[in-house]
């Protein structure tokens, strides 16, 4: 007769059952999966329980069900190789990083690309803008990228017209974007180029009576940083 078939069964003592009549000592010393049985524990109504010590360290009490029947052996332990298998799944599939900054980033930039239901689609996927093969993946974007460093940075696109890819992505905050729009002004002088907002912050000068004297055409540049050296 089958362990499993006496123990749903009434148990009939035989030579192959005497074990379960003396359960106190039957188990001492076995090894199930992880669990080494040290001694029995305790008996609540028909189940025998027995103090183990597990691969890991821990102790734990267990039932005899659990131990000779429930589940498969390997699987047998403190709760340790449970919590293992879940991280190892975790890992595979990025799922615990759902809800992380990082990870909302990933998922709006693609969204803006590749779903022509999302509201800003038509500033992205609707003109051409793609998100690199690479990136469909969570596990090598957090590695090309790292953690979004705090919640006012997001993915800038070095070159606005260029795809969401390593080569052209970093993380910036709403400011530093904002010098790299596809809309501002670049100004060449003494052999330096970059947008007006930069200029003026870097020569300290007045920005919007600046750039409207510039775009009026009333003033070159030179002219404009000439005209408030004097001021
Ligand atoms: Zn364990």
């Amino acid at each position: 007769m089958s362990l499993q078939k006496a123990n749903k069964n009434k148990i009939i003592y035989s030579e192959e059952t005497a074990h379960l009549f003396c359960p106190d000592n039957d188990l001492r010393g076995r090894k199930f999966g992880r669990l080494t049985v040290v001694q029995f524990a305790y008996k609540r109504n028909k189940n025998y329980a027995y103090k183990c010590i597990c691969d890991c360290g821990k102790e734990c009490v267990k039932t005899r069900d659990y131990l000779l029947y429930d589940v498969k052996s390997v699987h047998r332990s403190c709760g340790c190789w449970r919590k293992e298998e879940q991280q190892k799944y975790r890992l595979k599939t990025y799922d615990f990083r759902k809800g992380t900054p990082t990870h909302n980033s990933w998922m709006a930039m693609k969204s803006r690309c590749n779903n022509p239901n999302n509201n800003q689609y038509s500033d992205y996927g609707g003109r051409g803008i793609r998100v690199c093969e690479r990136w469909s993946t969570f596990e090598n974007f957090l590695a090309d990228m790292g953690e979004r460093p705090t919640p006012k940075h997001s993915i800038d696109r070095i070159d606005v017209n260029g795809d969401y890819c390593p080569e052209n992505c970093r993380w910036a905050t709403k400011e530093e974007q904002n010098n790299n729009k596809r809309n501002c002004i670049l100004v060449t002088y003494n052999g330096k180029t970059q947008n007006f907002k930069q200029w003026c912050k870097e020569l300290n000068l007045p920005y919007y009576c600046a750039i409207h004297m510039y775009k009026s055409g009333k003033r070159t540049f030179p002219e404009i940083i000439e005209y408030y050296k004097g001021k």
